[in-house]
């Protein structure tokens, strides 16, 4: 889980979770209030875990599933990505390039 690199304080998955969903470029601690970045990396690994459903669309053909089956199957790696994202965030007291 990510730790604030201002007061060390280990955010939860929940708290974690709700910040993901902002757009701006800086999330507050819910300890200390201090402005935190994810970091390149994090934003990078992220990214690539959110996407990897998609990676999964190539192999499931291969087994020609119904279009019910194939759905279902990306919801639920959709949802699965969605929930382990925060368990990959890792925080910055600096915002760094986006790559
Ligand atoms: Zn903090």
């Amino acid at each position: 889980m990510p730790t604030c690199q201002n007061c060390h304080f280990k955010w939860s998955w929940v708290t974690t979770f709700k910040r993901m969903f902002t757009f701006k470029a800086g999330i507050i601690c819910p300890h200390c209030q201090h402005t935190q970045y994810v970091t390149t990396k994090a934003r990078n690994r992220t990214s690539l875990i959110g996407m990897s459903p998609l990676f999964s669309l190539v192999p499931l053909s291969l087994f020609n599933p119904s279009i019910s089956i194939k759905l279902t199957i990306e919801v639920l790696l959709f949802i699965i990505a969605i929930l382990i994202v925060p368990l990959f965030y890792k925080l910055s007291n600096k915002e760094e390039p986006l790559f």
